[in-house]
């Protein structure tokens, strides 16, 4: 016989698209529809208001009007609820009721979405894109929904959710916010009928996806290949669908080579806790999901969903109770497994240490408390990089194991591997893996798993790798033609064995094959992609950092009051501020990369976070600042003495008439800190058009692209402080310099109208150090980072993350540039010395149009000093202002006896006990020795990082011995100080 496989691959597309397709549903009646659009606001209310179970009395009743197949519905973010009425005829097949809310054959998850309810408030199932059915009769059948003669009502809660990242991407748009009233409806209902649905047509489709999907990737050199093809063939030959499926038995039926890959699939959703679309709706979304995957598993008892974030749970909870219970029975069965254990996923690389530690300490004691379950795995497979101190944070909160996959998105290099031992700042190391089919949101195709297998980087010593499938987002998850494919893939020959089980079995059986032969990855996972991410939405970088120092100041007062005073914790209200401020660290809102709804709202809640988190100081006294746990007050400043000169006795500045900084002197050596003929503080303005992916992505090309500020310029001294204003355009940009008497050190604060759309602005400190290395802070410590582009790897990174300071020094002289909210940053080698520039704002115009227009505030400052003076400096501007804070004797001191170590944080214990937290860290990357002063009677014990005490079989360095801290570089030590009990009974 003569076969030509490209022509049998053409027929069979067009076999499946036309002749079986259409063949799996055969309609056979109509349904009623009546709507109900939610008036008020349009937004969302609880099904039991939209069912009429209970309408609060400031609403109306929902009154359903008749509503017709062809009839559009919205508007854009409104809620439509439709009633269906019918009644299910016999028929020897499954009956479902198919609806096609009016969906896209693209962007699953991106567009509207719809969850069915039962009359009595119980949701049974999805809609989505792909999953536009409910089962009324049959196996699976949606459970008390059919009265005696047939008849039903359902509810379709309908969201109107507008398509924003379509087809073409990335298209400027204003549906970030609700239309206005003269915007068209964007969607239709397009279908509402009752059908048999055929399990043998269903049965074929899937036979044919795991055959002749499969054809173009086995080896046209060996018989299996021909076999495969001859089959498909014969299968398209039949006459009828159970002649087609036999025809293809025989090559199904062969099992997969002794040395197949093996594959562990984990039905998973990647939900955005917000991104385009709000907080809200993310509630619906998540439980819209959890119903398809509650419907699922009553149907197939083989699969495990992976589930994280905290928070996502917690909604549910509140949201369906019902459902949650369901959920809970699942997770004790150990088929929905939560994964994670944190709030939710983070940015992994701007939060601070301290909040990357109550990401996970909220997390896992929800999980615990909930589910009596804690994870193993931190689960981040979208976060934007990852930075070095994850590997300690991870293990010393007992996690063994580390998920992500985003590097698969790198723009330059190829990662080296899949599965290798991730070794952070502090040397501390933990097994990780990225799924080689490089997505979190797999179908199980074919080609998905064939490319897994190619992609696979560390085949020479694992024969193993994990695989996520299921719609992420809106689309609804795992659905059963993913499931119907793994069944197919098990044990298939020319396929990897594709297994379905919990991620924690693949990361055991990894562990053990690998041992101590896992190659490692030293260092931080840096993301050679959305670079810009570090700078849009600059409130929301703001609004963390501020958030963040007030924790840390609120905390260690409220923990002064309560051990000195007796005056009560605020633990409640501690609670609240922690889980919004994790919530807005999410991987799209700190990132700045949600639609305008999202940051309009955000930016509210800084705002009132803060007034809530000012109203917590306990005290009242003399106006200052906490810094390093004393009190500063405020101190005169630096009047310049001609115009143009600052000197305050240790540092000298010259500001030129054009507004930057000509000369700045350290006094003492005599030491010029600006480069020769260099212009300190500059601000440069780049044109900032990304080729995709706008908010988050800050490409090459616009570093190479700058924009002269041609605008007037004035510069005067009023004060104490030299003040450049300069125009461009519609915007204005201040600059104000300023000195303290007490420190060789240039305060410069920037304040920026910003008018622009797609530009960058970096202020320029181009300093006189000769440098191949620059030294950026990150959580507990901080990375050394090349200030050169001899490597692709090196060039990549073009534009990185700075927590509050980097550092630059050469012999002789060390200069620091501190921030109070900046997260972007390079610092490259230039003609005479290095130029750091932090990076203040973009202007991206997708998903938000209007991203930071309007007025921002950014200080830095410039000072001469090594990395210990810079931390100080950043201590001091990050530091809160308070209008009235009390003197308070510090609760614990460091005698450092060697090295460098630090006091980051105290708190009362998670416990309520009324124990003391103290998280203790050295900064320098070397070791420290030290002993804990305390401030109150009180015995000291080290525990985990969450709080818990050491097991007898810790693995990690333990830092109290004997009284004496004894610190590794960046080691971290969480130390607990109990007070004795007390004597009152
Ligand atoms: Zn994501």
């Amino acid at each position: 016989m003569h076969v030509n496989p490209s022509i049998v691959l053409a027929r069979l597309q067009r076999v499946v698209r036309e002749r079986l397709r259409p063949r799996l549903y055969e309609p056979l009646a109509d349904v009623s529809v009546s709507a109900w659009r939610v008036d008020g606001d349009g937004e969302p209310v609880p099904s039991a208001h939209a069912l009429g179970l209970d309408v609060p009395a400031d609403r109306e009743k929902p009154s359903y009007v008749p509503f017709a197949v062809g009839d559009t519905w919205g508007p854009a973010w409104g809620t439509t609820w439709l009633r269906i009425e019918g009644r299910v005829p016999d028929s020897a097949l499954p009956v479902e009721l198919v609806l096609d809310l009016g969906w896209f054959d693209h962007s699953v998850g991106g567009h509207c979405e719809g969850l069915v309810y039962r009359p009595d408030g119980m949701p049974v199932k999805a809609l989505h894109p792909r999953n536009g059915w409910v089962r009324l009769t049959g196996p699976g059948a949606a459970p008390d929904v059919l009265a005696v003669d047939g008849s039903f009502t359902l509810y379709v809660e309908a969201a109107a959710n507008p398509l924003l990242l379509g087809l073409p991407p990335f298209v400027e748009t204003t549906l970030g916010e609700k239309p206005g009233p003269d915007e068209p409806e964007p969607y239709r209902l397009v279908a509402a009928q009752l059908c048999a649905f055929s399990p043998d047509v269903f049965a074929l489709l899937r036979d044919l996806e795991a055959t002749g999907d499969l054809l173009p990737h086995l080896d046209a050199g060996e018989p299996r290949y021909w076999r495969v093809l001859d089959a498909v063939e014969a299968a398209l030959d039949a006459t009828n669908v159970l002649d087609a499926r036999a025809a293809l038995a025989d090559v199904l039926a062969r099992p997969a080579h002794a040395t197949a890959h093996r594959m562990t699939a984990v039905g998973h959703a990647h939900i955005d806790s917000a991104w385009l679309w709000p907080l809200r709706e993310t509630r619906r979304k998540v439980a819209r999901t959890l119903t398809n995957v509650l419907a699922l598993m009553d149907t197939d008892p083989t699969w495990v969903y992976a589930m994280s974030s905290a928070q996502q749970f917690a909604w549910v909870e509140a949201d369906h109770p019902e459902l949650f219970e369901r959920v809970r029975a699942r997770v004790v069965e150990g088929r929905i497994v939560p994964v994670g254990g944190m709030w939710v996923e983070s940015d992994a690389v701007m939060p601070a240490g301290e909040s990357l530690v109550r990401q996970i300490s909220y997390g896992q004691r929800y999980f615990a408390e909930t589910f009596g379950h804690e994870s193993e795995v931190v689960w981040l497979p979208d976060s934007f990089g990852y930075s070095g101190a994850w590997p300690q944070l991870a293990r010393r909160a007992g996690y063994r194991w580390f998920l992500t996959q985003k590097l698969s998105w790198n723009d330059t290099t190829v990662f080296p591997h899949h599965t290798f031992a991730w070794e952070g700042i502090d040397g501390t190391r933990i097994l990780t893996h990225f799924p080689p089919s490089d997505t979190y949101a797999a179908e199980v195709t074919a080609a998905e798993l064939k490319h897994a297998v190619t992609n696979f980087r560390d085949k020479t010593r694992s024969d193993h790798s994990l695989l996520l499938f299921g719609y992420g987002d809106g689309g609804g998850g795992p659905n059963r033609e993913m499931l119907a494919r793994t069944h197919r893939f098990r044990d298939l020959e020319g396929a990897p064995r594709v297994e379905l089980r919990a991620p924690e079995k693949f990361f055991a059986d990894v562990e053990a094959e690998l041992g101590d032969q896992t190659p490692v990855w030293a260092g931080e996972l840096y993301l050679e992609l959305h670079r810009g991410t570090l700078t849009s939405q600059i409130a929301m970088k703001q609004g963390n950092r501020r958030a963040e120092a007030m924790l840390r100041t609120v905390e260690y007062l409220a923990t002064a009051a309560a051990v000195r005073d007796g005056v009560a914790y605020p633990y409640d209200e501690l609670d609240e501020a922690w889980r919004t401020v994790l919530l807005h660290q999410f991987h799209d809102i700190l990132p700045g990369s949600s639609i305008s709804w999202v940051h309009r709202e955000a930016r509210d809640t800084y705002a009132r976070l803060d007034a809530r988190l000012r109203s917590l100081v306990p005290g009242a006294g003399a106006p200052g600042r906490l810094v390093g746990w004393t009190v500063v007050r405020a101190e005169p400043a630096v009047a310049p003495d001609i115009d143009g000169v600052l000197d305050n006795g240790l540092l000298r500045a010259v500001i030129g008439p054009d507004g930057h900084v000509r000369t700045l002197t350290e006094l003492r050596t005599g030491r010029e800190l600006v480069i020769e003929g260099g212009q300190l503080g500059e601000l440069q303005l780049f044109r900032d058009e990304p080729v995709r992916w706008d908010a988050w992505d800050l490409d090459r090309h616009v570093l190479r692209s700058p924009v002269e500020l041609t605008g007037p310029v004035t510069a005067e001294a009023t004060g104490d402080a030299i003040v450049v204003t300069r125009r461009h355009g519609d915007s204005t940009f201040t600059t104000t310099y300023a000195m303290r008497p007490d420190a060789p050190r240039l305060d410069v604060t920037v304040e920026v109208d910003w008018q622009e759309r797609e530009h960058l602005l970096k202020l320029s400190l181009p300093v006189a150090v000769h440098t191949m290395r620059a030294r950026y802070e990150t959580q507990y410590g901080s990375i050394e980072r090349p200030t050169h582009e001899n490597t692709l790897a090196d060039e990549a990174q073009y534009e990185v993350c700075s927590h509050r300071w980097v550092h630059v020094a050469e012999p002789g002289l060390g200069v620091g540039v501190v921030n109070d909210s900046t997260y972007g940053c390079d610092v490259r080698r230039v003609p005479g010395g290095t130029d750091i520039r932090p990076t203040l704002l973009r202007a991206p115009r997708f998903p938000d149009p209007d991203t930071d227009r309007g007025r921002h505030t950014f200080r830095f400052a410039v000072l001469a000093g090594d990395e210990t003076d810079t931390r100080a400096a950043a201590d001091d501007l990050n530091a809160p202002q308070l209008a009235a804070l009390a003197d308070v004797e510090p609760l614990m001191t460091l005698d450092v006896e060697s090295g460098a170590a630090v006091i980051d944080w105290m708190k009362l214990a998670d416990d309520r006990s009324g124990d003391v937290i103290a998280r203790v860290h050295e900064t320098r990357g070397g070791r420290a020795t030290a002993r804990p002063n305390l401030g109150f009677d009180a015995t000291v014990t080290e525990t985990d990082l969450l709080e818990r005490p050491l097991p007898p079989d810790y693995d990690l360095p333990v830092a109290l011995r004997a009284g004496r801290l004894i610190l590794g570089p960046y080691q971290i030590a969480t130390l607990r100080l109990t007070p004795p009990p007390s004597k009152e009974c």
